[in-house]
């Protein structure tokens, strides 16, 4: 494999125009291919290996849910042994992938995402299929795993490079970064591309090797990826791909004495589970168990008496109902002071109303299907909540399950801050909005919540968006712009408090999670030298600490 060459520093992949018909027929072409691809059976992997199994579970497209996108091997059939099976292919594997150069390691990350690159439209198509992205929202994720894997590719070989310690005369000290074994990987449905690839390879490029257990819910954009990694070389052993139940399976590898790291995204429920399981020492392990766990939110937008209304209505409907509600960062809670709500609540309603609802298959689609049965149930849940405490629904509000999972994009006005649906992430495209006095008012409804992630400020004055920088306790704050889309590289991501370990995913820091350092410190000039005519501490620089 070719390591030498000049990286061009990072950049992030450019959205596709389909308002160009030339990008429309691309996709489109994609989308009647991968059609003729669905239902397809699946295996499992371990050390390369495909192992088919009989017992099977399917997942299937959420906006029409009578249609199969992929049939798995369920390792639940048989999880001790699988999962076993796959962390020993992984034990052996990290012995040799632990040495290979980071340059080289990188180098799998960039033809990979150069592979992602050039099937754009193909990925975003399963997107579509599998968990019901639109055009624009599938090609977002696509473009975020490109991303993912050219920043951590560059990120690496950064780390590799020596790094910058003090100086201290007749030592040569050197601090390297170096992996940590065996981790498994545990992403959720929502961004089956992007966090699961970027979860993934994260990891790897570090020196790991890893188990991962994709989402029951998007199992085949992740087998997608497992191709592009046959595809690219990976040597085998590196990533074992082992789908079944978080239950059965996830909850194997979380107790494994010999995983010595889990990366987790995911509910908050799930995670705090893995936190505690992981904390156990079991027979035969000889570390504490790392966990990176990104977990859910309840992300609010405030619109303060001084905002430019129209901005942020557009923000509000953008964040709340894009992908149908289903992202960490969505909003969730529109915190709106009292004095422009009535204006401001007009505007959000009439954008929420233009919102075409349809198959993510179809160019002016904005919204399509929650992912299963159980997030639709939860909404309509949520819902009737909602209203039953003192909430007014304004728009939506109905759900219809007949052929795939759609909810209409839902606005409940007027709802008590400290209720259900002002406390609790929801998951899907229900929007409470709750009013504020005023700005001081509004940010601490903001901030009384247990999560942390992401949230927005749209107003003009400097000084309230200057409280807000130092008072509104998320991950991810952002100023008159709406609080999703991130972007790899320019805003690193992560939720404070029950939002998760706030690792900065796509981050300069995120890496380092996958690595420990190690110091190496040489006398110089002492291999020549006999250390035993020294009197100890005399003249020995680390007397004075350890
Ligand atoms: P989930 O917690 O239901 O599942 C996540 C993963 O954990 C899946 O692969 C699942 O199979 C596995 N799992 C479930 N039970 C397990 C167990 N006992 N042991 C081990 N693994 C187990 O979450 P989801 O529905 O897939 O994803 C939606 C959630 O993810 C939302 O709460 C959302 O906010 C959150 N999320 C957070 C971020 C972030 O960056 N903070 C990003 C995306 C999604």
């Amino acid at each position: 494999m070719q390591t030498q060459r000049t990286l061009d520093e990072f950049k992030n992949e450019p959205f596709t125009d389909y308002s160009k018909p030339e990008n429309a027929d691309a996709i489109r072409e994609a989308i009647e291919q991968v059609r003729s691809e669905l239902g397809r059976d699946y295996p499992i992997i371990i050390n390369g290996e495909q192992i088919a199994l009989d017992k099977k579970f399917e997942s299937f497209n959420p906006s029409e849910k009578s249609q199969i996108v992929g049939r798995f091997a369920d390792a639940d059939a048989d999880a001790e042994n699988l999962v076993e099976k796959a962390i020993e292919a992984a034990t052996e594997a990290f012995k040799t992938w632990r040495n290979v150069k980071a340059e080289e390691r990188a180098e799998y990350l960039f033809k990979a995402a150069q592979i992602i690159r050039e099937r754009k439209h193909f990925f975003s198509a399963w997107l579509a299929f599998e968990v019901g992205k639109t055009w624009a929202e599938a090609d977002g994720e696509t473009a975020e795993a490109i991303d993912f894997l050219e920043f951590y590719g560059r990120e690496m070989i950064r780390y590799a490079q020596r790094q910058p310690i003090t100086k201290i005369e007749g030592e040569d000290n050197r601090l390297e970064y170096v992996p940590l074994g065996v981790g498994a990987i545990i992403p959720p449905w929502n961004f089956p591309l992007a966090i699961m690839a970027g979860m993934t390879l994260a990891a790897v490029v570090c020196g790991n090797t890893t188990v991962l257990k994709p989402s029951p819910d998007a199992p085949t954009i992740a087998y997608k990826f497992m191709e592009v990694l046959e595809e690219v070389g990976l040597p085998k052993g590196v990533v074992n791909f082992v789908a079944g139940s978080g239950t059965k399976v996830g909850e194997l590898l979380v107790q494994s004495p010999k995983i010595r790291f889990i990366s987790f995204t995911g509910s908050k429920a799930v995670g705090l589970h893995i936190y505690e399981e992981a904390a156990k020492t079991r027979e035969g392990q000889r570390w504490m168990k790392r966990v990176v766990a990104e977990m859910g939110g309840k992300d609010a937008i405030i619109v303060d008496a001084e905002a430019d209304l129209d901005s942020a209505a557009t923000g509000v409907v953008q964040a709340a109902f894009g992908f149908q509600g289903q992202k960490c960062s969505a909003c969730s809670r529109l915190i709106v002071d009292e004095s422009v709500h009535e204006a401001l609540m007009e505007k959000v309603v009439a954008l929420t109303k233009e919102l075409k609802i349809g198959s993510p298959t179809e160019a002016e689609t904005n919204m399509t299907a929650v992912i299963n049965q159980k997030s639709f149930d939860n909404a309509i849940k949520a819902i009737t909540k909602g209203q039953e405490e003192g909430g007014k629904l304004i728009v939506g509000g109905i759900g219809d399950s007949s052929k795939g999972f759609y909810i209409e994009p839902t606005i409940i006005d007027e709802v008590a801050a400290k209720s259900t649906i002002e406390q609790e992430e929801i998951f899907a495209p229900v929007l409470a909005v709750i009013k504020a006095k005023d700005f001081d008012h509004a940010l601490e409804i903001a901030n009384d919540t247990q999560y942390g992630l992401t949230g927005a400020v749209y107003s003009a004055n400097e000084e309230k968006l200057e409280k807000a920088r130092n008072e509104f306790q998320v991950g991810n704050l952002y100023f008159n712009r709406k609080c999703t889309g991130a972007l790899v590289g320019a805003h690193p991501f992560g939720g404070f408090n029950m939002s998760g370990t706030d690792s900065k995913a796509g981050g300069r820091e995120y890496l380092l999670q996958f690595m420990q350092g190690k110091l190496v410190s040489e006398k110089i000039g002492a291999v020549a030298k006999s250390e035993s005519k020294e009197v100890l501490n005399a003249g020995d620089t680390s007397a004075k600490a350890f």
